[in-house]
């Protein structure tokens, strides 16, 4: 061993009392429950270099003697405290992968960039325990470091007591006189940006103690300064011969800027620029999505709104303190077959901080949040992570959305729109993050959706998913994507499909040569021009746009774009009016529904579209043309969905639905009242002029069947019940 252990103390007073001098007596000052004193390695490597270097190389001894130090100076001072010593910031040469961490790694300072996947509950400790001698009563000091068995000293001291072993005498603990830590376990996880493509992230357990206990929440992505140690498996209560590396925690960074995982050099970013510039950039970023997916009909549409959910609006805070969010949810749904995963596929891939994953395959923690028993093998209540929270300020793609966990979709409103998740389970109570766009795509209950009627809304096919009407209400944006081609697509799309498929290059050819890997060709160019001469960008050079713009540019409406979303939006409040309301005998219940044509939530949604537009085009000020792009998207999808009357979104029954049902209702009332029976055909005859469907008539007299109103006297043939 070098000079660390003998002169390490020497070395840490030198350093405290003339470097850290006002630090400590804050620290003397402050009354803290956990006292520390955090050191960035820097100051002390520009203090004492060699010093600081034996930090790195043996961290637990010099940080073991620096707090016990610390302590020493405060005595001295006449304050009994336990302060700890943390060194943090340490140098980039500390800095490893996960799945690199090895045997010379260990009882070395490491510094792993990570996600934090779990928390367990935390428990106290003993760190410092105080024993009885049985035979003089002499008190016996025991520092306890290994978390997972109690040491007891080997025998009395001469000095202060009867110097028996441990075997001639008994040692009583004092749990009074002895010093208790809270620890915490976490697991961590490799951020998934540094994974080898086609490999599981690594996992790894840190054993959290004193002031760092419960600053880490799951869904986190932290810089964590560790020891690796290791310590033997235990299998049924035996040691075996096997190891693990567990971490012990000595300190760590929240990051302050979102996206540095994706790095932008200077080339890039004046690449960007120049991009941003072009006239049809819109029209590029869009054709750039999914480029081998073909944008006939309404996908075009689709894939326009995914491009303005890639870079999304702005996040704020308000004065009254609540947040409005900026992220941009996008419901797909269609029939299996329309393409939707491979949509949610490239989107999580191309998106910063993008995740994928499938509603029924979720595992373990689901989309929001789980608390685990005994993840951590001691019996302990953990809480793990879901999808969101482990997708914040990115984006989560969740296919088969129709499928998740009756616990998810509870607590799926507050995650979409507070994008928050709170758990208060097995001894935890947390809120996590979960401030990500949502991207999800839904499949109808009974294989296919049915088709919709010329008066039905997007909400028909929406409850053939079986998912609860009101949780439509939180999507900006809602698409029904069918798969009837039109014709004369056909040969285009064959085209398409002909030019994609050849112009590949063959795998065989790339798992020869690691030259002509895909990301080495693509990371030269940052646009490419496909066989039909189109151009669009390369994957990688898009993400990097998009994590660019989101770092940097957090755009702000313009009075004229506000001017121009107030008047789309109050024009569509009064427009219930225009309708034509052709008084009738069976509209005796309309007063009591009233046409909410939209309501403020769509305007937020207009807003986060017009400021997604605007940073696209890396534009601080989002102006008149931006809020004209947005009010596009928002009234394509307005149209081609059918909602004329947004408290549908909540109820899942429309306006007309509900009126209509009320007038068959009627309908049959009076058929009954004047034959004693109401006959099926004469309840279409006087649906007819009532543009009330022969289906929408079927569908309220099952209904109204099943819920015992009505009774079938004979075939087709009905009959109130009383
Ligand atoms: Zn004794």
């Amino acid at each position: 061993m070098t000079m660390a252990a003998h002169d390490a103390s020497s070395r840490w007073r030198t350093f405290l009392e003339e470097a850290k001098e006002t630090e400590v007596m804050t620290l003397l000052s402050r009354q803290s429950n956990f006292p520390f004193l955090s050191i960035p390695f820097h100051e002390l490597q520009t203090f004492d270099p060699d010093f600081a270097e034996d930090i790195l190389q043996y961290p637990k001894q010099v940080l073991s003697a620096g707090s016990k130090t610390l302590m020493e100076i405060c005595r001295e001072r006449g304050e009994e405290i336990d302060a700890l010593l943390r060194v943090g910031e340490l140098p980039g040469d500390t800095r490893k992968p996960l799945r690199e961490i090895g045997s010379s790694d260990i009882d070395k300072l490491r510094s792993v960039d990570v996600i934090v996947t779990k928390i367990s509950e935390i428990k106290p400790r003993i760190h410092r325990a105080v024993f009885r001698c049985e035979s003089c009563h002499a008190e016996i000091e025991v520092e306890q470091l290994n978390e997972r068995e109690l040491k007891e000293p080997l025998k009395c001291p001469d000095a202060d007591g009867c110097g028996l072993p441990k075997a001639q005498t008994r040692f009583d603990l004092i749990l009074i006189s002895s010093r208790m830590v809270n620890n915490q376990w976490i697991e961590i996880q490799e951020q998934p940006e540094y994974v080898p493509s086609g490999a599981q992230p690594r996992r790894g357990m840190v054993l959290i103690e004193g002031d760092q206990v419960n600053k880490h929440l799951p869904g986190e992505r932290i810089t964590a300064n560790v020891i690796p140690v290791v310590r033997s498996e235990v299998r049924n209560r035996k040691k075996t011969p096997m190891f693990d590396v567990i971490f012990h925690l000595i300190s760590s960074e929240h990051e302050s800027t979102p996206f540095t995982e994706i790095s932008i050099d200077e080339e890039d970013s004046d690449r960007i620029l120049e991009v941003s510039q072009r006239d049809d950039l819109m029209n590029l970023i869009q054709r750039s999505i999914a480029p081998s997916i073909f944008a006939t009909g309404i996908l075009g549409h689709v894939k326009r709104s995914l491009a303005l959910q890639l870079f999304g609006g702005v996040s704020r805070r308000l004065s009254d303190k609540t947040r409005s969010r900026g992220d941009i949810h996008i419901l797909l749904m269609g029939d299996p077959g329309v393409a939707k995963s491979q949509l949610l596929t490239f989107i999580s891939a191309l998106s910063p901080r993008g995740r994928f994953a499938t509603g029924g395959g979720v595992s373990g923690a689901g989309l929001t949040a789980a608390a685990v028993r005994d993840a951590f093998g001691d019996g302990r209540f953990a809480l793990e992570a879901g999808v969101l929270p482990l997708s914040d300020r990115g984006l989560a793609a969740i296919d088969e959305f129709d499928k998740i966990s009756t616990e998810d979709r509870r607590m799926m409103h507050p995650a979409m729109e507070q994008q928050k998740v709170h758990v208060a389970k097995g001894g935890i109570t947390a809120t996590l993050h979960s401030r990500c766009a949502i991207l999800a795509a839904a499949n109808p209950k009974d294989g296919r959706f049915s088709k919709r009627g010329p008066n039905q809304s997007v909400m028909r096919s929406f409850q053939e998913t079986g998912l609860p009407p009101p949780l439509a209400s939180r999507f900006d944006i809602i698409w029904m994507i069918r798969d009837e081609v039109r014709i004369h697509d056909d040969e285009k799309i064959a085209r398409h499909i002909l030019d994609n498929r050849t112009s590949g290059k063959s795998e065989s050819i790339m798992d020869n040569s690691i030259e002509l890997g895909p990301s080495n060709l693509e990371e030269e160019s940052f646009i490419v021009t496909s066989e039909n001469g189109e151009e669009h960008l390369t994957q990688n050079f898009l993400r990097k746009y998009i994590a660019f713009a989101k770092r940097t540019i957090h755009p702000q409406l313009d009075e004229e774009s506000k001017n121009v979303i107030l008047k789309y939006y109050t024009e569509e409040r009064q427009s219930f009016g225009r309708e034509d309301q052709s008084a009738s005998q069976y509209e005796s219940d309309q007063g009591k529904d009233t046409v909410i044509p939209i309501t403020a939530r769509a305007l937020e949604a207009l807003i986060r579209l017009t400021e997604a537009h605007a940073r696209m085009h890396l534009q601080e000020v989002a102006t008149v043309e931006n809020a004209n792009v947005a009010l596009a998207v928002f009234r394509h999808w307005r149209e081609e969905s059918g909602i004329e009357d947004e408290s549908e979104l909540h109820s899942g029954v429309s306006v007309r639905a509900r009126s209509n049902n009320s007038a068959i209702m009627n309908m049959v009332r009076d058929l009954c009242s004047e034959k004693g029976e109401a006959v099926l055909v004469e309840i279409y005859n006087l649906a007819l002029p009532r543009k009330i469907s022969e289906d929408e008539v079927n569908r309220v007299i099952s209904k109204m069947l099943q819920n015992g109103e009505l009774f079938e006297s004979s075939t087709d043939k009905y009959r109130f019940a009383r």
